[in-house]
């Protein structure tokens, strides 16, 4: 199976540190993108979901990281005076928190002043002009007083009127506090960075403003330069943007990245109309990104073509792998690097074998192996839960034994102690939770007991301390097994729309009337299918019935259902030609057919699921052929498989699971296309039959005596 013999994981060397290193099938797909990111070219990564798309990514953000000189920058923003509703926002280059924070002197607010003010400064004016006059004959004085006074009032009045007006305009800009006028650091960034961000994430790709609501967060009167967000696309300068699921992008987004793109900066704005935000918009902010963006193999179409031209590699990730000695050492190698990075409990040699042969299930060949690494991963940690679990009930037996806690014999003490602990104390919590999982139970006391809980306390903590000890042990010493990995096997691979097809299955299969071992019967073949995404196959009965046509010429083909519309039209026009050209190595017992005299009707029989492609071809032809010329089918086999016009069978998909649907219905034979034959994973318990073309069907297929 590998190239060396091991017991355990622990045996293997480790993984290497640097996770480029630690990609494992998509040598091709790496090499391109590192090429790409290097020069700083766009670059579009395709393919299967979990196959190492962001993986690959993260690994070239930490090569980068430590590769060139990197200046750090950071991206603060300022109000704008002139123009609040504009704020503005200025990349720095280095460490620049000390020099861009210093306290900006906010000009000092000119208050109108108070009537005290005035009343005093009149004062003091009539104060020094008595002084001034002393000695002046009286006569004189009280014109002069009154003159003053008059002059003193009307200088007071200038002042305040001075004062107000002044006061108004300057409180307009300066309506801001000190602390508002301060500049905001939105963005520090210390080294090359990498942002991820997902396609449909507009806030988060491109930046937005914050509303400034009537109270709540930011508070009112939150300057605009405090509320804005930068995008990923900024956040991203002089580094890595990583753009997933790209189906999901807007077309206005995609516009706004071609932008960025072109211009090497961007402009923020509010993006809800609705919001206080919409009326702010920066001033363009760096933004020179390496673009990365990844998604299914049909998400293309989402792409607009201009942006599609920017992108200069287009790279499609393999989901598959040739099935070698090579290969299967690298799933080794993903194996210890899975168990290492998620710190899990080694795994047996055995166990690692059966990892081997469901990648090769799940590439559907038996000469390949799943690159789909991340369900992989998913059945390595379940199988870790499981082996960890046992362990848990494990020591608590063992625990249990030790008469710490007899539960089955004295139930109401233990459920007691539990009770009382569980109240104060974490761990007797922790532990109340494991003995209700492990027994199944919940427990609820109402008996009282003698001992204090103080007592009861320090009785349970000891053993708690005994059980995490055990545990531990155990933890280091148990590996993953072949048994963890095979009860993760019966389940919980299985995707939900898989588990509730057979769910479905197994509920009709008994309903169905299907009989492998039936008399050989005209018109009635059994064909196989693929249930829903998934690959879970599934037998369907196919009944062709000829009848005479009511208006001659006029109709010829009839179908019950709306499935598999492509595969009757090639099937009726492949036998038409066959039986009317006389190739056919057949002779009908009616001694043959004039087909515009007919109506076929044909019947997907209890079929609840979608027929894919023109795999039933083969099927359908040969039922119509039975039917036309009255030949009986053998009942005994199923049959999968695509035929073109000249009677060749051509290569279906899911041919294994097609394969273990016709084991699941007891049947004897199965016949394959002979290009799918390099594929079967299982023989036992079936006849896989390949054939190449109609020609060889005939004899498999009729019952001719
Ligand atoms: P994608 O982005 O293609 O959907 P991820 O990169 O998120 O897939 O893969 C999920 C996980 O599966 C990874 O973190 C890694 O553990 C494992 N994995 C996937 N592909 C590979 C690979 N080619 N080599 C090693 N591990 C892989």
């Amino acid at each position: 199976m590998f190239s060396t013999k091991f017991t355990t994981t622990d045996d293997l060397p480790e993984p290497s540190p640097n996770l480029i290193n630690q990609v494992i099938g998509q040598d091709e797909a790496v090499e391109i993108v590192l090429n790409a990111v290097k020069n700083k070219r766009h670059a579009l990564l395709l393919g299967d979901p979990g196959v190492g798309k962001s993986m690959m990514v993260k690994a070239f953000g930490e090569l980068l990281e430590n590769s060139g000189h990197f200046t750090p920058y950071t991206i603060i923003s300022k109000p704008n005076l002139k123009n609040t509703e504009k704020p503005m926002v200025e990349l720095l280059e280095g460490n620049v928190i000390e020099r861009i924070m210093p306290e900006e002197k906010p000009k000092v607010m000119r208050q109108p002043p108070s009537m005290l003010t005035l009343v005093l400064i009149m004062l003091g004016f009539i104060l020094v002009t008595q002084f001034l006059l002393k000695g002046v004959p009286e006569t004189q004085m009280l014109g002069i007083v009154a003159t003053t006074t008059i002059v003193g009032t009307l200088i007071a009045f200038i002042i305040l009127f001075l004062a107000i007006f002044g006061a108004t305009k300057a409180s307009m800009p300066n309506s801001i506090s000190p602390a508002d006028l301060k500049p905001m650091v939105l963005y520090e960034c210390p080294k090359r960075p990498l942002v991820r961000a997902s396609a449909y994430n507009t806030t988060k790709l491109l930046g937005d403003i914050k509303h400034c609501p009537l109270g709540g967060k930011p508070p009112i009167g939150t300057p605009p330069h405090k509320r804005v967000i930068l995008g990923a696309i900024h956040e991203a300068h002089k580094g890595i943007l990583y753009v997933d699921e790209i189906k999901t992008m807007p077309l206005d987004v995609q516009d706004y990245i071609l932008t960025a793109i072109q211009d090497k900066k961007l402009a923020i704005s509010g993006r809800n109309p609705n919001s206080s935000g919409a009326s702010v918009e920066t001033n363009p902010i760096p933004c020179d990104f390496t673009l990365i963006m990844s998604g299914n193999m049909d998400d293309v179409s989402n792409l607009r073509a201009p942006l599609m031209d920017r992108i200069d590699y287009k790279v499609v990730l393999k989901n598959k792998m040739d099935n070698t000695t090579e290969n299967r050492d690298k799933l080794l190698q993903f194996i210890v690097q899975e168990i290492k990075n998620n710190n899990l409990n080694p795994m047996t040699y055995e166990a690692c074998c059966e990892l081997v042969k469901l990648a090769q299930l799940l590439s559907g060949s038996k000469n390949k192996l799943t690159l789909r690494l991340r369900r992989l991963s998913n059945i390595i940690k379940m199988a870790n839960d499981i082996a960890t679990g046992k362990e848990l009930s494990e020591s608590l037996n063992e625990f249990t034994k030790n008469g710490a806690l007899d539960l089955d014999d004295n139930e109401g003490e233990s459920d007691l102690i539990i009770e009382q602990l569980s109240q104060g104390d974490k761990e007797a919590g922790k532990l109340k939770n494991v003995v209700n999982k492990i027994t199944g139970k919940t427990y609820k006391s109402t008996k009282k007991s003698n001992k204090s809980v103080d007592e009861l306390r320090i009785e349970l903590k000891a053993r708690i301390s005994d059980l995490n000890a055990a545990e531990g042990k155990l933890k280091d010493k148990k590996p993953i097994e072949l048994a963890d990995v095979e009860r993760v096997l019966d389940t919980g691979i299985y995707s939900m729309q898989k588990q509730v097809a057979m769910d479905y299955l197994e509920n009709f299969k008994e309903y169905k009337n299907i009989h492998p071992n039936g008399e050989p019967t005209v018109g009635v073949i059994h064909g196989l299918a693929v249930l829903g995404g998934e690959g879970l196959g599934d037998v369907t009965r196919i009944i062709t019935k000829v009848l005479n046509a009511k208006n001659p010429k006029t109709s010829l083909l009839n179908i019950t259902g709306d499935i598999a519309k492509h595969s009757i039209t090639l099937a009726s026009a492949l036998s038409k030609k066959l039986v009317s050209d006389g190739t056919l190595p057949l002779k009908g017992k009616d001694g043959g057919t004039d087909l515009s005299e007919k109506e076929i009707y044909i019947q997907f029989s209890q079929s609840y699921s979608k027929i894919d492609g023109d795999s039933a071809t083969a099927a359908v032809c040969l039922s119509i052929i039975s039917s036309l010329l009255n030949i009986p089918i053998k009942q005994d086999f199923c049959i999968t498989g695509s035929l073109d016009l000249n009677g060749d069978m051509l290569a279906i998909g899911g041919v294994n699971e097609k394969i273990n649907a016709a084991k699941e219905y007891q049947f004897r034979r199965v016949i394959v296309p002979y290009s799918n034959y390099k594929d079967v994973i299982n023989i036992e318990g079936i006849e896989v039959i390949p054939v190449k073309t109609l020609d060889e069907l005939i004899p498999l297929v009729f019952d001719i005596q």
